[in-house]
């Protein structure tokens, strides 16, 4: 049963609300942890069309303009990047996304080797951890990033979210 009017987060549940890189929303990721790892839902908009890598990065801060503060990829097994790279692949590697002409996406995803719940793989984790979404396509092989450019938008994923999306609506 849908309930349009809960406002309470499940506890399996996180989100994430993404700025581009002059700080204007561009949509949401909301994740909800299964038996197979965690699924993102991605509801984009206001994005360049066209294909573009997207990955769980290591710190949970998006400092505007270029997102550099989110680090690395999470990487917590020591691999190297890409599903289709033999050393393969960082926990946090989501492959790409497709934008639409409108500029618009909505996508899911399931990544096998993430988990909300306390783990050494957990997106929930002191720092924090966010989603980048990059100018270009990830090649998933090239280490460390897939040849995928700049990033372009930021979101960090946060646990509390129905809490922070008020704050995140109104500026
Ligand atoms: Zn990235
Ligand atoms: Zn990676």
């Amino acid at each position: 049963v849908v309930n349009n009017l809960e406002v309470k987060p499940k506890p399996n549940t996180a989100e994430a609300h993404f700025i581009d890189s002059a700080g204007n929303p561009v949509g949401t990721a909301l994740l909800t942890e299964e038996s197979g790892g965690v699924r993102f839902h991605f509801s984009l908009n206001n994005l360049p069309a066209g294909t573009h890598g997207i990955h769980v990065h290591e710190k949970g801060d998006c400092t505007k303009p270029d997102f550099k503060s989110a680090g690395k990829h999470f990487n917590p097994d020591a691999k190297q990047h890409g599903a289709q790279n033999p050393k393969g692949f960082h926990a946090g590697d989501l492959g790409n996304i497709e934008v639409g002409s409108d500029g618009t996406a909505d996508a899911e995803v399931t990544a096998p080797q993430l988990t909300l719940k306390a783990s050494d793989h957990s997106l929930i984790r002191p720092g924090g951890t966010a989603i980048i979404i990059h100018a270009g396509r990830d090649d998933q092989k090239s280490d460390p990033s897939g040849n995928s450019g700049n990033p372009i938008a930021c979101g960090v994923i946060d646990k509390a979210a129905f809490t922070h999306s008020a704050i995140h609506t109104t500026q």
